[in-house]
């Protein structure tokens, strides 16, 4: 078994340990970036990948707007094409209880300060969106939302974090994690011993696997979310579309491709790992999808299907992550229960990751996403939006 030190090691190479690696690396610290299978094998490639703003938890608007902001100069930072482009987020009404719900979220967003139009009629969503039904009675729009390639921003961090001398082991698993006298030690892979005194957890859904050796963990449900990706098209929508009550998404790619998903379904906990983590929607759920994508965009029924898979999310009671330092764990950090929404603030999540090994006080108010909040939970809440 070999042995080479770090000074921090990263593990999980989705968008949050990519970019946490980079902003490591770049500001001068010897990096190891271990993931267990490919770059944007589990979440940031199953994703819907927007990057919004708008309908974000008071607490996580200020990293969201501070992604959009870092999200418009990646590509010359990173030097790679992450796909990100601004195109907007409109949340659809579909019902009179949803054009409350909608009216509500634009005035309360609008109070925090976030550009965000109410379209309060079908001919005013159809104006900007021709392709829409007219089962749409109203929608908000806010235009500095986007989206991007998830697998080409999760390639462009790690490329860039390697540029910057750090080292990324694909296809090697952190089996576990070595503590004495409440100081990391060592983290061990499949393969190595890596003494290092700095961790981040960056595992997604896995993330307990890690922790529950030091008998600590994250709450964490794990809804399944299907997937559907037509071959591609013409032009026909331009921004991301939500609706008011998370129960599908989707948006066109650069491609073209319409990629629709539906929203958050009970998880039969069958997981294949073989080459790569693989979780088989239901049949049902892709019917879902079809219909109620078909419902508010009707060119979507006649679309032909280029594929199909299922994506699962890191769901905490109050739907924000974690990101903070594991208590009673000198040099352990954990980011994760991104709860659906982890991909846009991906950028923002690795510069605060970076500074918290560091030991830097943070530019944002990082109290919500305290490791220990949950032992003060009261109530459990749902998830109300992703994509
Ligand atoms: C269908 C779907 C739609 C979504 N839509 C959106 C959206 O529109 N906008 C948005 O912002 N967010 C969205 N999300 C959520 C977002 O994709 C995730 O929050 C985000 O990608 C999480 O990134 P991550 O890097 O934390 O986790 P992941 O991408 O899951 O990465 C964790 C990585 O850790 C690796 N790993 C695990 N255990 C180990 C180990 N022991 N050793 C080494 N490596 C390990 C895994 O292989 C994996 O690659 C969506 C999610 C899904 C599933």
């Amino acid at each position: 078994m070999t042995e080479e030190s770090a000074d921090v090691v990263v593990i999980g190479g989705g968008i949050t340990g990519a970019a946490t690696a980079y902003a490591a690396a770049r500001d001068g610290v010897d990096v190891v970036l271990v993931e267990r299978f490919g770059l944007a094998a589990m979440a940031s490639g199953w994703t819907l990948a927007g990057v919004r703003q708008s309908g974000r938890h008071p607490a996580e608007l200020p990293l969201a707007r501070a992604a959009v902001a870092r999200w418009a100069g990646l590509d010359d930072e990173l030097e790679a094409k992450t796909g990100y482009r601004r195109h907007g987020n409109m949340r659809l009404a579909r019902d009179t209880a949803e054009v409350e719900a909608i009216r509500r979220l634009v005035d309360e967003q609008g109070r925090l300060g976030l550009e965000l139009e109410f379209l309060r009629s079908t001919e005013a969503v159809r104006e900007r969106e021709p392709a829409l039904a007219r089962t749409v009675l109203a929608a908000s729009f806010c235009a500095s939302d986007g989206s991007a390639d998830p697998v080409a921003s999760v390639r462009a961090f790690a490329r860039a974090a390697e540029r910057h001398g750090a080292r990324l082991l694909e296809g090697e698993r952190v089996i576990g994690l070595e503590v004495q006298g409440g100081r990391l030690q060592a983290v061990r892979t499949g393969q190595r011993r890596i003494p290092t005194r700095h961790a981040v957890i960056a595992s997604g859904v896995f993330g307990n696997e890690l922790l529950a050796p030091l008998e600590l963990a994250v709450p964490l449900r794990q809804p399944m979310v299907t997937v559907l990706q037509t071959e591609p098209l013409p032009p026909l929508l331009g921004p991301v579309l939500g609706v008011a009550n998370a129960d599908m998404a989707g948006r066109q790619e650069g491609s073209g491709r319409l990629r629709v998903t539906s929203g958050a379904g009970d998880w039969q906990g069958v997981m294949t790992t073989e080459p790569v983590p693989r979780v088989s929607p239901t049949a049902g759920s892709v019917a879902q999808v079809v219909t109620k994508l078909a419902h508010v965009l009707p060119a979507f029924e006649t679309a032909a299907i280029h594929a199909v898979w299922a994506g699962l999310l890191d769901l905490t009671p109050d739907a924000l992550p974690v990101l903070d330092r594991v208590p009673g764990v000198d040099g352990l950090f954990a980011a994760m229960g991104f709860s659906g929404h982890g991909f846009g603030i991906g950028p923002v999540t690795g510069e605060i990751m970076a500074g918290l090994v560091r030991g830097e006080p943070s530019d944002f108010d990082l109290a919500p996403f305290r490791f220990d909040r949950f032992n003060r939970t009261a109530a459990e809440v749902g998830l109300t939006l992703h994509g």
